[in-house]
């Protein structure tokens, strides 16, 4: 497939005067991408620290450049965002993603969940319910196996329309993630305002958890306190065995990361799930 192979990225470095150009130029070829689907997703595993199975995935953007290979979100999404080209390529992602799934079932692999990232953008559109309620209809997965991962940006540009927003798509059956939590404005507020069923702790801030004793006093804190309001914490960016040691001690329910796997093309997942989960 279209997406296998390597996962080096190639990066856009406009230089100061070149900049302009570059971002015009960026612009054009990212509307292009959407027809000529150019995107793909790769799947990192997500691994439940209490059994030690793969529980789930979570699907990442992936930008197949035709003269500059695969290019990472981190050089397309803000550009997406500004310009609402993450609308139509943030639907097809979670498309794809719900297509993937219900493939890998087809075929006999255990149902693991699979998270989706919504952009705040995506979130205000407003059809978003419609959207995933169509997306589960069409693929047929169990939509407990759907878990939307979103940012605290969209909980602070309309709080009372995100509530609304995250109580219609609890009824539909699917999972709510505060992702990146630990960064930005963080507000422990959020935890407890909205529907959220999962917590994960910032890449940022697990890095610092065995280095840094006030990182690790606050993750301790936070997994405490999410505990005892029935989220789930989830560990991001987990790169080491001391870090997963200190997140196992203190009651982190899942993690996610290079120390397991970084994220992978679908057939590469697929038998990484075989191999680990043992069918
Ligand atoms: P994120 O949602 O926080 O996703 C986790 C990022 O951390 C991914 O980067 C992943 O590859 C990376 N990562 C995972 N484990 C490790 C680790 O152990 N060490 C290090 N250094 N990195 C690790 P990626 O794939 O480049 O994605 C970057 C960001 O782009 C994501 O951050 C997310 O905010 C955004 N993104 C990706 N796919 C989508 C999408 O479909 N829609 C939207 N709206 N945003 C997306
Ligand atoms: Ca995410
Ligand atoms: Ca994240
Ligand atoms: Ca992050």
């Amino acid at each position: 497939a279209k997406c296998e192979g390597g996962s080096g990225f190639s990066f856009y470095k406009p230089v100061m005067n070149e900049r302009v150009l570059e971002t015009l130029e960026l612009e054009g070829a990212l509307r292009l991408a959407v027809e000529r689907h150019e995107f793909c997703l790769h799947y990192q595993p997500k691994v439940d620290l209490t059994s030690g199975r793969i529980v789930g995935c979570e699907a990442l953007l992936r930008w197949r450049h035709p003269q500059r290979g695969l290019v990472a979100p981190a050089e397309f999404i803000p550009l997406a965002e500004e310009t609402g080209l993450i609308v139509p390529i943030g639907a097809w992602a979670l498309k794809e993603a719900c297509r993937q799934t219900r493939a890998w079932v087809s075929e006999g692999l255990p149902p693991v969940s699979i998270a989706v990232n919504i952009s705040a953008r995506q979130f205000r559109k407003g059809d978003l319910p419609q959207l995933v309620r169509e997306v589960i209809q069409e693929s047929g997965i169990d939509p407990r196996l759907l878990m939307l991962e979103l940012t605290e940006s969209i909980l602070m540009t309309n709080p009372l329309g995100a509530v609304s927003v995250m109580e219609t798509l609890k009824t539909f059956g699917v999972g709510l993630s505060l992702d990146d939590f630990g960064t930005g404005y963080s507000s422990l507020a959020y935890l407890s305002r909205y529907p959220f069923d999962q917590l994960k702790i910032d890449r940022s801030f697990v890095n610092d958890i065995v280095t840094d004793s006030n990182s690790a006093t606050i993750a301790t804190s936070i997994i405490a306190l999410a505990q005892r309001m029935g989220l789930r914490t989830v560990a991001e960016g987990v790169e080491t065995e001391a870090q997963l040691g200190y997140l196992r001690k203190n009651g982190c329910d899942e993690m996610q990361g290079y120390l397991v796997s970084r994220p992978l093309a679908a057939g590469d997942f697929a038998r990484f799930l075989r191999e680990n989960n043992g069918v």
